[in-house]
């Protein structure tokens, strides 16, 4: 099976396993783009460069995006527990450690002004600003391991996603998707990290996450977290053969 040719596609990942092959349903076209712009009085994230870092790798890099609260660190921590092989993008945010969050594990933990000099020296591959914090992609080591062959992820929101598709047209895109709107809900006031005016803009931001979903490749939705990653694998697995 190769991954070029086949369009868009949707799975279940709990419910794959048992319906056999994936259920797959195409994706619609891309949505408008106009409506995540980064506020406040910093400089705005840098527009989608074409191509920019693009070129001849034994690697294609992977993108997991999704609303917050879906389960993406939850799955990336479980594919770092269990898939010591892939090797996952640590980024820079202005944000504080949550609790249990350690320094260059989950984040590089920087302040406002070390996040400028980054930007400011095109040390970040793709940067953002998110329900009020700046996180970012460090470059160098994305494009090391991909010029090394090794399978690279990143979780990253979906400006971040946007830019790397400019930059990187041949990034396979995944939007992790929970079960319903609901769920989503649950889950993000359920694990407790931040207060009531916080969960609101990330819920704010979560439906417009919700609304690009047709612009990805691939859709898993989070039922199981174990499955995720067994589908994430396999999909970098396919991917990679070039
Ligand atoms: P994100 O990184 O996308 O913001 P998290 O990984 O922090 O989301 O997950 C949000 C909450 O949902 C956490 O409390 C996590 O334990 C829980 N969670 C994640 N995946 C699942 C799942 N498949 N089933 C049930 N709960 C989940
Ligand atoms: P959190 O604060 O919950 O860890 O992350 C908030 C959002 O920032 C999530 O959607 C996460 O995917 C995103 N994010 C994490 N790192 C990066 C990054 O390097 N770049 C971009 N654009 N988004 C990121």
């Amino acid at each position: 099976m190769s991954w070029s040719g086949e369009g868009r596609h949707h799975l279940t990942a709990a419910a794959s396993a048992a319906e056999g092959p994936a259920r797959a349903v195409r994706n619609g076209s891309g949505t408008d783009a106009g409506d995540l712009q980064p506020r406040g009085d910093r400089p705005e994230a840098p527009a989608p460069r074409p191509g920019r870092f693009s070129g001849p790798t034994g690697n294609r890099l992977t993108v997991l995006s999704g609303p917050s609260g879906v389960g993406k660190s939850t799955v990336v921590a479980e594919l770092r527990r269990t898939h010591p092989e892939v090797w996952l993008s640590v980024s820079v945010t202005t944000r504080k450690p949550r609790p249990g969050e350690t320094d260059g594990v989950e984040y590089h933990f920087v302040d406002g002004a070390e996040f400028d000099r980054m930007v400011a020296a095109g040390e970040l591959l793709e940067w953002a600003e998110f329900a009020g914090n700046r996180y970012g992609t460090p470059a160098r080591p994305v494009l090391e391991r991909l010029e090394a062959g090794v399978p690279t992820l990143l979780e990253i929101d979906l400006q971040g996603a946007r830019q790397v598709r400019a930059a990187m047209p041949e990034a396979l895109l995944v939007f992790l998707a929970p079960p319903s709107w609901e769920v989503l809900e649950a889950r993000l006031r359920g694990r407790g990290t931040e207060p009531e005016d916080v969960i609101e803009r990330r819920l704010a931001a979560g439906r417009v996450e919700m609304a690009a979903e047709p612009e990805f490749d691939i859709t898993l939705v989070n039922t199981s977290v174990q499955e995720v990653c067994e589908r994430l694998i396999d999909l970098m697995r396919v991917h990679s053969v070039r």
